[in-house]
Parts: C-alpha cells; sequence; structure tokens
C-alpha cells in the first residue's frame, strides 16, 4: 500500500494551506494514511527539518494491532483521548497552526482539542481545512483500484448466483439475509450498508430496505447491496421481474436502463459531475419520467460507501483518472412500482470502465 505517498500528499496540501500541522481523526482518512483500521486513532502530521513527521495515536485496546497494520508512522498508546494526546504533542513541537477537519469534528471533539493545549496558544491554533485527506481519497490510487475491483466483482458474483435464488413467496428478510451470509462465506467483512429489497409495490421506495413483505408472483424485485473487502465498499442495483411484465413495466425499465447507460458513457475525465447526471436525467426527461427520478444519479465510493464527487444536477467537479463513483438512476412511481440499476465506474484515462459487469437487460425469472 501507498501509505507514504499519501501521506506526502496530504502534507503537501496542508503545507499548501499554510499549516504547520494537520491532525486526522476521521477513521477513513486515518486508515487511508496509515493502514490502521481501529476505532479509535489520531494521525498527527508536522513539519520538521527532513519534510515531516508522522505519528499515530491511539490507545491500549489497539497496541498489537497499531503496531502490526500502522505502516511507516510511529505508535503512540495514549491512556487518556488520543486525540488530546496529539494536540499537546504538537503543542509542544512548537506548532502554530494546525488543520482539522471540520467536516468530521464535533463541537465537542473541537473543545477538547482546545482543552488539550495551553491558552498562550489555544487561540488561532486550530484551523478548520475542511475534508483535506477525504479530497485525495476521491481519487483512487492502483491498490485502492485493486481493492475495488475485487469488492465490485464479489458484488457482481453475489447478485448472479442470487437469480437463481429469487422467487415469489420469498420474504425481502428472507432474500437479504441470504445474500449477506453468502457474503460472509465468501469473505466479505461487511456489508456496505444495509441491504436494500424493494419488492412489487415497494419497489417505488428508492431506500426499500427489507420487510417480511414477500416477493409478488408478478412485479420487480430491486437489490441494492454492497459488500466491504479489504476495507473497500461495493455498491450496485439490479432490478429483475418475476412474472411476466405488466403495463408499462417493460417501457419504463428501458427509460431507465437508456439513461443509465447514457450517463455511464458520459462518464470520462475532464467531464463534470453535472454533465454525467444530465446525461442521464435528460433521457428520462424527453420520456416523461424525470419527476418520478427523486435522486442525484450517483456518487463516489471506496472506503466510505458514499464519498465525493457527488454526480448531480450542475455539479461543477470535473471527473479525473481514478475516481471511482456510482451511476445510479432511478424511477419511483408511488403505489405501482419503480426500479433503479446500478453500477460502479472507474474514471480512466479515455472514459469509463464499469466495474460491475452483471447482466443490465430486462431480466425476467
Ligand atoms: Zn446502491
Ligand atoms: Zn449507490
Amino acid at each position: 500500500m501507498n501509505f507514504g505517498a499519501r501521506r506526502k500528499k496530504a502534507w503537501a496540501v496542508a503545507q499548501g494551506a499554510k499549516m504547520d500541522a494537520l491532525v486526522v481523526t476521521h477513521p477513513p482518512d486515518v486508515r487511508y494514511l496509515t493502514g490502521f483500521t481501529g476505532s479509535n486513532g489520531t494521525v498527527a502530521l508536522v513539519g520538521g527539518r527532513s519534510g515531516f513527521r508522522a505519528v499515530l495515536f491511539t490507545d491500549g485496546r489497539y497496541t498489537a494491532q497499531a503496531g502490526a497494520e500502522a505502516r511507516g508512522v510511529k505508535v503512540v498508546i495514549e491512556k487518556k483521548s488520543a486525540v488530546g494526546a496529539a494536540c499537546a504533542w504538537l503543542e509542544a513541537a512548537g506548532v502554530k497552526r494546525c488543520g482539522f477537519d471540520g467536516t468530521q469534528t464535533t463541537v465537542a471533539g473541537l473543545a477538547a482539542m482546545r482543552k488539550a493545549v495551553s491558552g498562550k496558544v489555544r487561540r488561532g491554533m486550530f484551523v478548520d481545512v475542511g475534508a483535506l485527506v477525504a479530497k485525495l481519497r476521491e481519487v483512487k490510487d492502483t491498490d485502492e483500484i485493486a481493492a475495488m475491483r475485487a469488492a465490485a466483482a464479489l458484488g457482481c458474483e453475489l447478485f448472479e448466483g442470487m437469480l437463481g435464488y429469487l422467487r415469489a413467496g420469498l420474504t425481502e428478510m428472507e432474500v437479504a439475509a441470504e445474500l449477506e451470509h453468502r457474503a460472509r462465506l465468501r469473505g466479505a467483512e461487511a456489508m456496505s450498508f444495509e441491504t436494500i429489497v424493494a419488492s412489487g409495490e415497494r419497489s417505488a421506495l428508492p431506500h426499500g430496505r427489507a420487510t417480511m413483505a414477500k416477493l409478488p408472483r408478478q412485479g420487480f424485485v430491486t437489490l441494492d447491496f454492497g459488500v466491504v473487502l479489504g476495507g473497500y465498499c461495493s455498491d450496485m442495483t439490479r432490478t429483475v421481474h418475476l412474472g411476466s411484465a405488466m403495463k408499462g413495466e417493460w417501457e419504463v425499465y428501458d427509460f431507465v436502463l437508456e439513461a443509465q447507460t447514457a450517463a455511464v458513457a458520459k462518464v470520462a475525465p475532464g467531464v463534470t459531475a453535472g454533465e454525467v447526471d444530465e446525461a442521464a436525467r435528460s433521457v428520462l426527461r424527453r420520456n416523461g419520467l424525470d419527476k418520478y427520478f427523486s435522486h442525484s444519479t450517483g456518487h463516489g465510493v471506496g472506503l466510505e460507501i458514499h464519498e465525493g464527487p457527488r454526480i448531480a444536477a450542475k455539479q461543477e467537479q470535473v471527473l479525473t483518472e481514478g475516481m471511482v463513483i456510482t451511476i445510479e438512476p432511478g424511477v419511483y412511481m408511488p403505489e405501482r412500482f419503480g426500479l433503479r440499476i446500478e453500477d460502479i465506474v472507474l474514471v480512466t484515462a479515455t472514459g469509463g470502465e464499469v466495474l460491475t459487469p452483471s447482466v443490465k437487460a430486462w431480466t425476467e425469472l
């Protein structure tokens, strides 16, 4: 893993923001910079004569784990607060301006940071530099892309296996339980989020978590799920049909598929997130369905299920090579039916590569 290179990048950005230190507490950011996966860890980066130093502060529960996982950083085991210890250490190192992520730090967290340093430096020491590390995480390096590929491939394999399992009369819960059981047996560390199984009229709920409702003889079943593998999240949605199509269903499916395909085709470096969103939305608009498409087209995905960039209307953020995003338009017609199709797409040097190639054509079971 390229932890050293990642820390170097984070340090360069912090320096660019005129910081002489950076304190990182958000667990996915800590993992990204050091490899440490514990729930309580603070990374402090501080400038020195030869570039910068990185120290990981954690507590006694993680002595062995931090020693094994954290790469290229000094580990300090602290009895009290890890973040407090980090801040006191930074003060002792003579730091005057220390960046922190205001999007991940609670009011209480910031108060604890301030309390850990003396009154002399407290004022002005902590500067909100925003989601500095999360921003770096938007562009995946080679190791991360390999991990994302593996997670996405496992997702596809699980979905394809479920096609032989789905049938009328099963509860949505049984479907979710079966899928999650198989995922764990195949090595998934966790699911990326609560598995969505939305069948029949419930398919009109964009975030229909599995319930005790039974799969119908005739109607859609939407499966939206992800597995965590090697720390990285997959995310995919397929909508299949039990029994033969009823009025309008086939047509709407085809428009959603066309919208999804158009947005995937639009993905390329230099294109804005808003343009990708519009590629999907305009297909649905042309067919009078945009009012039923009630969410954004996609999101970045990686160590967390929802990361930057947001693929939404008017988003001006430009896609760059190495970003990994979802493309997931849907149409939800209340009390009738709904459907969504979602892929994970890697932004390559010339376009987009779909990491979830499971079949998207109308599937009748
Ligand atoms: Zn999803
Ligand atoms: Zn998603």
